[in-house]
């Protein structure tokens, strides 16, 4: 018996309203398309069994893509981009788990464009989430502190410049990896292209700090963190090396559609699993263990 095809993605545009998913949207002259000149945010939709609709931690996006927005000085109009989220989320037809982007571009003439589209979820997601992530480390040149008074260079910022994270992502695959760590010039552990870092130690969650690092505050990282406080774990944030995550009880890359996913390689080193602490922490972050 054949899985029910996904349904086609649900497209709105700022202004517009529902279109169709193949509607022309962005102009050829967009800074946004040909200089990667705004932002985005990723989130995960969920559909329950009576029809009702929820996007996880919607205030945690709504707040990092308005600090995107002013980081880039392009205007954000946050009942606009709620009423838009609320339209797009409502039109979509599927059960269960949808993915979430919103972008917005520079546009033309100072008038940016914005867009909001619901999707199935990625096949390659779910299995990575059954599976584990085998991950290799990639230098990303950078000292540690380089975005520390730069903020042109805009660390924290979810700018649609992410072609460097596509081709760091296509490099792992030609290494036969799943997945990507980012290690600074000066041997500190970063992010992943798209997700935070997160290890276990003991009783202690550890991930990057944020600030001269210049990566992404991760919403779905700062849920758990807050969570796991709550529930007795320590938390930290810890400027370490690749050897403290060989030596971490677990690793994981947390984002917020795929959710928490445990390393179960790293630069071809198997890691055992830990189902418990696993398990544990996917629940922490919203996403129980077999769901
Ligand atoms: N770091 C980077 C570079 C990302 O692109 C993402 C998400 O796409 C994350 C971290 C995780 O952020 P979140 O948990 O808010 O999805």
């Amino acid at each position: 018996m054949s899985a029910d095809p996904a349904p086609a993605p649900v497209l709105a545009v700022l202004g517009r309203g529902v279109v169709a998913a193949d509607a022309p949207v962005v102009r050829a002259d967009d800074d946004g398309l040909v200089r990667g000149d705004g932002c985005f945010e990723g989130c995960r939709v969920r559909v329950a069994a009576d029809g009702g609709r929820a996007v996880d931690k919607l205030d945690a996006h709504v707040a990092r893509f308005a600090r995107s927005a002013a980081a880039l000085e392009i205007d954000f109009d946050e009942p606009a981009w709620r009423d838009l989220v609320a339209t797009a989320v409502a039109a979509w037809p599927g059960t269960g788990e949808a993915a979430l982007k919103l972008v917005l571009t520079r546009g033309v003439d100072g008038r940016p464009t914005g867009f909001a589209r619901v999707s199935a979820m990625a096949a390659e997601s779910l299995r990575q989430r059954r599976d584990g992530l085998r991950v290799v480390t990639l230098a990303r040149g950078l000292a540690a502190d380089a975005f520390e008074a730069s903020p042109w260079l805009l660390g924290g910022v979810k700018t649609l410049s992410y072609a460097v994270n596509m081709a760091a992502h296509r490099e792992a695959v030609r290494r036969g990896a799943d997945d990507v760590v980012f290690v600074s010039g000066d041997g500190a552990v970063l992010e992943a292209p798209t997700a935070s870092v997160v290890w276990a130690l003991g009783r202690t969650l550890h991930t990057t700090p944020l600030g001269p690092t210049g990566i992404l505050a991760g919403t779905t990282q700062q849920l758990l963190f807050e969570r796991a406080s709550a529930a007795g774990w320590r938390t930290s944030y810890t400027l370490a090396g690749v050897d403290d995550l060989h030596a971490a009880d677990a690793v994981w890359l947390v984002s917020s559609v795929r959710g928490p996913v445990d390393v179960v390689d790293l630069d071809g080193k198997s890691r055992e699993r830990q189902p418990a602490l696993d398990g544990e922490i996917r629940q922490l972050c919203g996403f129980p263990p077999g769901a």
